[in-house]
């Protein structure tokens, strides 16, 4: 009971939070047009107005990209977790443990701004050595603020190591792909993300290594429209090809069919069949 309740008739009901959920409706950053939750769940996160290609979690990104449930999680090595017991307003390890009990893993730009640290390292040095073990592609899809500050200069050593990792796949000839989702910058995109093979980059998303705004105090220059943006870097020979979500699963099976069977007969004999 509180005051309001207290003076308003008991016929009017008032309406809470809980009768509106939150996730119901999702504003697009794209063109602010309201977009049904559900709705743009079934069209990949991406905007029917617009096109804007929203955000999405890690959990969500396997389901895109593997089919529902289709895929085998892999145990990572465990790394130390709070290596400088690290302190600002809240202890870094208190954070680790709550975001861990509520996103799981991944490069989850919800935690942390998907920070690289020492487990992010681990994890892409143990996907390349199951890729080179098993003979199989390797994939990676970073977002990424960078590096973790919280890790002091052990985050920054996972820069080199990282490179090392994706150079271990193509020693052995196996494709390394790396599709850059919004954002990419920082220590990330200095790192493992821009010396794939193939780069692919999902539409709108930001990729670079600072800040426009950084760089535009700095050069005291106004920066290109779209600058940083997947459609530049294409534009300018950084990214290989942009890719809808709704084309992604189509467009890696492609890619990988190519670079996997040096004879694609398949893929050249469809193209003939489908010539009038
Ligand atoms: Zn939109």
């Amino acid at each position: 009971m509180n005051w309001l309740s207290n003076f308003v008739l008991p016929k009017i009901r008032l309406v809470t939070k809980k009768a509106v959920p939150d996730d119901l409706w999702t504003k697009c950053p794209g063109c602010e047009q309201m977009l049904f939750y559900r709705e743009l769940e079934a069209n990949l996160h991406v905007c029917r107005n617009c096109g804007y290609h929203l955000r999405i979690s890690a959990e969500q990104r396997l389901k895109i990209m593997f089919g529902d449930g289709d895929f085998t999680r892999i145990e990572l090595p465990k790394t130390i977790a709070d290596p400088l017991k690290f302190r600002d307003r809240r202890r870094y390890a208190d954070r680790l443990r709550e975001g861990q009990a509520a996103l799981g893993a991944g490069s989850e730009f919800q935690f942390m701004g998907g920070s690289m640290g020492i487990a992010a390292g681990e994890a892409v040095v143990a996907a390349a050595k199951l890729a080179v073990l098993q003979e199989a592609a390797l994939i990676l899809v970073p977002a990424s603020g960078g590096a973790r500050m919280q890790e002091g200069v052990l985050s920054l050593i996972q820069m080199p190591r990282t490179i090392l990792a994706a150079d271990m796949v193509k020693e052995k000839g196996l494709p390394y792909i790396v599709l850059l989702t919004d954002p990419t910058t920082g220590g990330v995109s200095a790192s493992f993300a821009m010396v794939g093979d193939i780069t692919l980059a999902e539409p709108g998303a930001v990729v670079g290594f600072a800040g426009a705004r950084v760089i535009e105090e700095t050069i005291h220059e106004r920066l290109p429209d779209g600058f940083q943006r997947a459609e530049y870097l294409f534009d300018h020979g950084m990214v290989d090809l942009v890719v809808p979500r709704a084309e992604l699963h189509a467009t890696l099976g492609r890619i990988l069919g190519l670079l996997r069977d040096p004879h694609p007969s398949g893929i050249v004999g469809s193209l003939i069949e489908s010539a009038p």
